[in-house]
């Protein structure tokens, strides 16, 4: 018999506690994951899925409109319905955590409905008192919004978890914060026809982003109706939910009828009993872990938001499935960090992979730019004066694709493949080698010919 209750203790049942608790069931472990709200965590239940949906409905105000410019009038009159959008999404989510806790069960794992912590390095706690022991314990409980405490009246203010409570949308709404979050909410929510604020303690949004496409963005908010507030921050809110007003450094002043904060996310290590089990957490609270996910206690590991890695879905996943690989499936796996595309999904969207130029040059590459701007094709005929941006990064010496940013149409699906071809070490000769596939944006990608070249002073 085992001198512990179960293999593995997975707190968190989000994309990476669940990835990982199930490969280890598979690999023949006992497995338990305690979850205190929903299965399926931030992705599936208040993030990227619902999110998605949120931007393919805004989507259609454009398309709408764009239709006539291609005969159809059938759309005119149309009206939208928050209400009904939202049971779908609802629906639709309700859907998904069922099908998360059918496959753990399937897979021999069993999910418990409570909070737990950490007593010690082979022991945690639940909610209702009992205690489960433990040979490998995996943190995997994400991260949470982070909302300034210091601002008098900030809990007049709502975080993206709240938005997808929302039973209708605020005629006004003021976003502080220029990260994905941010920028992602308001331009689905301007399509949805609120009128979005976004203050910003900075010149742009997206910073860590490619300037050009972050100069790109600045100005398809602006085409969207969105007020740009930059250079500041709020220094006080006051008010009441329906009619919150906020006072800016300079004395000045906005209202809204909502205000959201999506100023960043911390991890969700608080109150976890993780310090007296002697796990080490970085100033943030991220736990540290090393290239296998594992802690300063080795019985205990991390995957995900919670170690402050690289704050995305897929790659909370690959870690979830690696760690459970390495410590119960007999073969040690890693996850390479490096060339993590991601995808934006403002309108329109950002892809990206790889090294932005000032990253290239700070690395002391000699960098060659390939870049495009074109109205898409589609625009032709709609009149959409969104335009499609493209920038290859290439290093002269080897001549190897460092990084590909995209701003466009389409940008997320095809940042994908480009993210195939630039871990490979694709150059810029097998870019254009390979034939274009032809009328489509992406054949920009191969058929950039000339350098760029910066205008003459
Ligand atoms: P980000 O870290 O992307 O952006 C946070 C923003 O808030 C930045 O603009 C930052 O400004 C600003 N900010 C931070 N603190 C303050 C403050 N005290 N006062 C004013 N502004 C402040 O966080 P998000 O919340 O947008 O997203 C969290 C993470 O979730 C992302 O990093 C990403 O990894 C993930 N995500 C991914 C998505 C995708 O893949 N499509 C979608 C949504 C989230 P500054 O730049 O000045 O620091």
């Amino acid at each position: 018999m085992s001198e512990h209750d179960v293999d593995l203790f997975v707190i968190g049942a989000g994309s990476g506690g669940v990835r990982a608790g199930r490969i280890a069931a598979g690999h023949g472990a006992k497995v338990m994951i305690a979850e205190e709200y929903r299965v399926g965590g931030t992705c599936v239940i208040r993030g990227c899925v619902p999110k998605k949906l949120y931007v393919y409905a805004s989507r259609f105000a454009d398309e709408f409109e764009e239709a006539r410019g291609f005969g159809w009038t059938a759309a005119e009159g149309g009206a939208f319905d928050f209400g009904a959008l939202k049971a779908a999404k609802d629906k639709e989510i309700a859907r998904l955590e069922a099908a998360y806790r059918s496959n753990v069960e399937k897979s021999g794992a069993r999910i418990v409905a409570q909070r737990a912590v950490v007593v010690d390095p082979h022991r945690v706690r639940l909610a209702d008192g009992s205690e489960v022991t433990a040979r490998h314990i995996l943190v995997a409980t994400g991260a949470t919004p982070y909302l300034p405490p210091a601002i008098p009246g900030i809990h007049l203010a709502e975080s993206s978890n709240d938005i997808f409570e929302w039973d209708e949308l605020p005629r006004s709404l003021i976003i502080v914060g220029g990260g994905y979050i941010a920028v992602e909410f308001a331009c689905a929510f301007a399509r949805l026809g609120v009128a979005v604020t976004i203050v910003i303690r900075r010149d742009k949004v997206l910073r860590g982003f490619d300037e050009e496409i972050r100069d790109q963005l600045m100005t398809a908010l602006g085409q969207a109706g969105i007020r740009l507030v930059t250079g500041t921050d709020i220094v006080s809110l006051d008010g009441r939910p329906g009619n919150v007003s906020a006072v800016l450094m300079n004395g000045e002043g906005l209202s809204a009828e909502r205000i959201v904060y999506a100023t960043g996310r911390i991890p969700h290590t608080a109150g976890l009993g993780l310090e007296a089990a002697g796990v080490e957490l970085d100033p943030l609270g991220a736990i540290k872990v090393d290239r296998f996910s594992q802690s300063s206690v080795p019985s205990i590991w991390a995957v995900g938001d919670v170690t402050n890695r690289i704050a995305l879905t897929p790659v909370a996943i690959r870690e979830g499935h690696a760690f459970a690989d390495t410590v119960f499936g007999g073969r040690t796996v890693e996850v390479d960090h490096v060339n993590v595309a991601s995808a934006v999904f403002t309108t329109p969207e950002i892809g990206t992979v790889g090294l932005t130029e000032a990253q290239a040059r700070a690395a002391g590459c000699d960098v060659v730019l390939f870049k495009t701007s074109f109205r898409p094709m589609k625009a032709t005929l709609s009149g959409s004066q969104l335009r499609t941006f493209m920038k290859l990064i290439v290093d002269k010496t080897s001549d190897r694709v460092l990084g590909v940013h995209i701003m466009g149409e389409g940008a997320g699906e095809m940042i994908q493949c480009l993210a195939i071809a630039v871990r490979m070490g694709a150059t810029k000769r097998d870019f254009d080698m390979t034939m274009a596939v032809h009328p489509t944006a992406a054949e920009e990608l191969v058929t950039m010919r000339t350098p760029w070249t910066p205008p003459a002073a």
